[in-house]
């Protein structure tokens, strides 16, 4: 008998699968590489919203439980996954530099928005309104998080590589079965992959596309990631990833060619030298009605659970919020009530009728 089954390892089923495993519980992990969003993600850990230079939902108690989360997974995995990279956001005006300083004055945030100005950080990003520096940031290497994590699960065989196929499902009162599998409980970690979970599929989840493309600009020799229009974040080996889009229309992985062309205009407004794009990339944000995420237990199965709901920011939330799951299955703590999918009984009701 397995503690668990978990489907998906995204940000979200390896949060949770971390978490579980900590306290010594048997899981099994289903990914079919189905979804891509904690893939493609530009994985960027940043308390601050830099549209209107607000401190995103919980984010400084988020970022502290990121930072050590991912710290413990380097040392386990043996690999370095966080590059404690400064942004810059370029200003385009007098009215954003003294947004920025009204900011400061605001809860938490003078922690991380610097109140130096920053005039220039390279040649080919003229700013005629200087730069902000926010502080605490950084990148997760996702991609490598997801490749390394999936790896040693399969070490400590707990990884299937298949598709968790609902039609093989039994939930009886007090365990699951599913294939030659028996488990005390399924947490769905399944991203936007939701819509296709008869159980979960009522939650709000809207699902938002993201594209990146990735440049490779010799000259450029940035070593920090700006936000302008879009991002520009350094990979090394003078690539860089430009974007992101935010589609609210189109629900499938494919790049497209209006996703390109928009980027590209883009950064040709603040990008002044040559560049080339090597690669494009898109995935399904798991975006919800109110920009928090889902979680808990199924309205009507007592072993079945979501995780899910990240948004555009599971480098940050994933660890915090999955810790919250684990202890309120494990030690009955309670849910925050705005994660918790309890939110949203009256929509399983009535999809139930
Ligand atoms: C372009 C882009 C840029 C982004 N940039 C950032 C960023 O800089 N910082 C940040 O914090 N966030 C960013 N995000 C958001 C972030 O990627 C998401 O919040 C996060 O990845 C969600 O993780 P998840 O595990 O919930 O979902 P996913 O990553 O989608 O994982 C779900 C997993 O479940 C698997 N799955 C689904 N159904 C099944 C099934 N039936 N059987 C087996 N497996 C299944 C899928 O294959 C997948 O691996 C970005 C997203 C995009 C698209």
């Amino acid at each position: 008998m397995l503690d668990y089954i978990i489907v998906g390892s995204g940000l979200s089923g390896i949060a949770v699968a971390e978490n579980l495993l900590s306290k010594g519980k048997k899981i099994l992990v289903f990914d079919d590489n189905s979804q891509a969003s904690s893939t493609v993600a530009g994985g960027i850990y940043n308390p601050v919203i830099l549209k209107r230079f607000t401190l995103a939902w919980n984010a400084n108690e988020q970022l502290d439980t990121a930072l050590s989360f991912y710290s413990s997974l380097e040392r386990k995995l043996e690999t370095i996954l966080i590059n404690s990279l400064p942004i810059y956001r370029k200003f385009h005006s007098i009215e954003e530099q003294n947004d920025w300083f009204s900011a400061m004055d605001k809860p938490f945030l003078n922690r991380f928005l610097d109140e130096k100005l920053v005039p220039a950080i390279n040649t080919y990003i003229p700013a005629s309104y200087s730069f902000g520096h926010v502080k605490e940031t950084g990148v997760v290497n996702t991609e490598l998080l997801l490749r390394k994590y999936r790896k040693y699960l399969t070490e400590i065989n707990s990884f299937q590589q298949e598709t968790f196929d609902f039609e093989q499902l039994e939930v009886h009162e007090d365990y699951c079965c599913y294939k030659n599998w028996n488990a005390k409980r399924i947490i769905f970690c399944d991203g936007f992959g939701l819509k296709n979970n008869p159980y979960f599929n009522y939650l709000p989840l809207n699902g938002n596309k993201g594209e990146y493309l990735i440049i490779k600009a010799i000259e450029l020799k940035l070593e920090v990631a700006v936000k302008s229009s879009v991002f520009i974040i350094p990979l090394g080996k003078d690539l860089y990833k430009v974007g992101a889009t935010y589609n609210n229309w189109d629900k499938t992985k494919k790049p497209t060619q209006e996703g390109k062309e928009y980027l590209l205009e883009k950064l040709k407004s603040f990008l002044k030298c040559d560049f080339e794009v090597v690669d494009q990339i898109a995935g399904i944000r798991p975006a919800t009605n109110d920009r928090k995420p889902l979680v808990g237990k199924h309205p009507k199965y007592d072993n079945l659970y979501c995780c899910n709901g990240f948004g555009s920011r599971g480098v940050l939330i994933g660890p915090t919020v999955a810790s919250e799951l684990v202890e309120y299955m494990e030690n009955s703590v309670l849910l925050s009530e705005e994660i918790d999918i309890s939110r949203y009984a009256k929509l399983y009701q009535a999809a139930s009728l």
